[in-house]
């Protein structure tokens, strides 16, 4: 499905309705290529989604110049969020795949403010790292750069 701009959309993809207009969000910014909104269950005050309008469903899905675009522009709605409310920083997060937690099938950036005594958690346990396991985890990678 083409929406406007000829940006290609799904139809049974809640953020490509909401690019197409076809639901309501709050847009804090829009060009061509991207949309900016306030997500819908806000973890924090300023909590804001930033997608490609081209659907795609995790970010590795999409091309060097269009992840250059999502992120610089989240990096600019970051500086505006900052400079609008004074966060004591913030969480630029994405989640790709349902097995790190993605529920809508749509690439997004989350930007998440954070302020003293938020709430907000984010809980890992860190393992360690053998010389071995870093010279062969670097290979894996760098292989395929
Ligand atoms: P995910 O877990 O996929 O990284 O995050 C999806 C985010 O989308 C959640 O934070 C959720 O609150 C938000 N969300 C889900 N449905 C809607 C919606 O219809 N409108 C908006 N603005 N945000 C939504
Ligand atoms: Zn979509």
């Amino acid at each position: 499905m083409n929406g406007r701009n000829g940006v290609i959309l799904m139809s049974d993809c809640l953020f490509c309705r909401i690019v197409d207009g076809e639901l309501p969000a709050h847009t804090v910014y829009e060009d061509d290529h991207i949309l900016a909104f306030l997500d819908i269950n806000p973890v924090s005050k300023g909590h804001t989604l930033v997608i490609p309008k081209k659907h795609v469903a995790r970010s590795d899905q999409l091309g060097p110049a269009e992840t250059g675009e999502l992120f610089a522009t989240a990096g600019e709605i970051a500086k505006a969020l900052v400079d609008a409310f004074a966060p004591d920083g913030y969480n630029l997060l994405q989640n790709n795949g349902a097995g790190a937690g993605q529920e809508v099938g749509h690439a997004h950036v989350h930007i998440i403010p954070r302020y003293e005594d938020d709430g907000v958690k984010f809980s890992f346990e860190h393992g360690e790292l053998s010389e071995q396991e870093a010279e062969t985890v670097v290979g894996e990678i760098s292989d395929r750069l």
